[in-house]
């Protein structure tokens, strides 16, 4: 009886180890399950000049890879590999087969990968990945059909192209200073419009349309503009304690680290951070251009102040001073007019309100979107009648002007920007400038498209 009982003891414990052993393998890395990981599109857009690159990796290591192209009559094996040392990350190029050709302009792309695992009866585990490859060596066609004439500094222009691909990926206006701009389509498939702006704080001005297909295949077109160069004034302002005392502090207010400056930091941190910022929100607004296909775009001359006389310009490069000395600078990246008191602001041309609300220097300040990127707005209100979401019609009266933000009397600072950068309202203030920039352009356009 012992003897049995102290055979049953081992057995059990021999099954235990065997159990044991059998998780440990199951659970070791050198027994690992997952498969390596093959890094390429599913679809590849190729343009038989820059190699098709892959990514592989695995957590234990590859052992090999290969890879073949399938060009729909003939295979053949691009790279195959054993390697002594297991790699976890492997980035390869597939360069052009010299060999091969695509008479379809399709093929497959085929990659196998087995990593250094014991799993699988020492086989390891294996991965395959098919991928679809699309030929495509044609740069997208892209030309210019119409342009405004001229550019000045600080200004506005007009532009119409003609840009198709079988597989376009993106295209946009390419400027000397970072900023790109969006077209949007124009009257027939194929064909786009893109207002353009010169900001006025860059000195040069260069402007080429870029497109761009899947297969990396690129198309340029440089805008033939004539640019005009135009100076802007300069003017020096002595600052006064009770405008730093009153409008310069109480804007301060809002922010809990001006507590402590004194009044220049305090006037520096409104006039340069506090602008910047509230910069950068009309910024982001007014880049966006609609996507609804344009086939006029009639524009009346702006005049949003009946009799508005000018107190303050465009472009102006204003230079603070303090008891003499140079404290602080800005541009004035409006048109400033004066009337009456609380006067009426009149939406000259319709749009959809796209901002209404308070905004640190510019106060209250309704802003509106017209299409194609054109926005304008209106800053000092004392009141505001419409609000974010609303369309306006031409003629409406939108806000009464006033002296809330960075102001020292009532008025009216009338804003225009070009997706994202102010430019000068008297352009868009000028029905002759319109009709000659804008609407002769796209009217000549139409024609020039129809006639092919
Ligand atoms: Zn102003």
């Amino acid at each position: 009886m012992r003897n049995r009982s102290k055979g049953i003891y081992i057995a059990l414990a021999l099954l235990g180890l065997a159990g044991f052993g059998g998780y440990s393998i199951y659970t070791s890395t050198a027994f690992e399950r997952e498969a390596p990981i093959v890094e390429v599109a599913d679809e590849i857009y190729w343009n038989l000049k820059e190699p098709i690159r892959v990514s592989l990796r695995d957590n234990t290591g590859i052992k090999s890879y290969k890879i073949t192209i399938f060009n729909g009559s003939k295979e053949k094996i691009i790279d195959m590999q054993k390697l002594e040392q297991p790699k976890r990350e492997l980035n390869l190029s597939i360069a052009v087969p010299v060999d091969m050709e695509f008479p379809k302009g399709r093929a497959e792309l085929l990659i196998e990968v087995q990593d250094k695992s014991y799993w699988n009866y020492f086989l390891g585990n294996k991965s395959l990945k098919r991928s679809k490859i699309y030929i495509d060596t044609k740069k997208p066609d892209l030309y210019v059909v119409n342009n405004s004439y001229a550019i000045t500094k600080g200004g506005s222009a007009l532009v119409i192209f003609h840009c198709r691909d079988e597989n376009l990926k993106d295209f946009y206006i390419r400027t000397n200073f970072g900023i790109r701009f969006r077209a949007a389509p124009f009257y027939k498939d194929g064909y786009y419009v893109a207002l353009v702006a010169w900001p006025i704080t860059q000195s040069k001005f260069k402007a080429t349309i870029v497109a761009l297909d899947k297969a990396g295949n690129r198309a340029k077109a440089h805008i033939p503009f004539y640019l005009k160069n135009r100076r802007y004034r300069t003017s020096k302002i002595e600052l006064k304690d009770s405008f730093l005392d009153g409008k310069v502090a109480e804007l301060a207010e809002d922010y809990p680290e001006t507590r402590s400056m004194d009044r220049i930091e305090r006037f520096k941190f409104v006039n340069e951070k506090l602008r910047m910022m509230n910069e950068q929100l009309i910024h982001t607004i007014a880049q966006k251009v609609p996507q609804e296909r344009v086939t006029q775009f009639k524009i009346k001359a702006f005049y949003p102040l009946k009799n508005g006389a000018k107190v303050a310009d465009f472009g102006d490069h204003r230079y603070y001073y303090y008891r003499g000395r140079l404290v602080s600078e800005a541009y004035h990246m409006g048109l400033d007019l004066a009337s009456t008191k609380m006067a009426d602001i009149i939406a000259s041309n319709p749009g959809k309100v796209v901002f209404s609300d308070y905004n640190g220097i510019y106060g209250n300040m309704p802003m509106i979107s017209h299409g194609l990127g054109l926005y304008t707005l209106y800053a000092h209100c004392s009141s505001v009648f419409v609000r974010k979401g609303d369309s306006v019609s031409r003629g409406k009266r939108i806000a009464k002007t006033g002296r809330t933000g960075l102001v020292l009397g009532d008025h009216l600072h009338f804003g225009v920007v070009v997706q994202g950068v102010e430019v000068r309202p008297e352009e868009w203030m000028d029905r002759r400038w319109i009709k000659l920039n804008i609407e002769d352009i796209i009217e000549d356009a139409k024609k020039l498209i129809d006639s092919k």
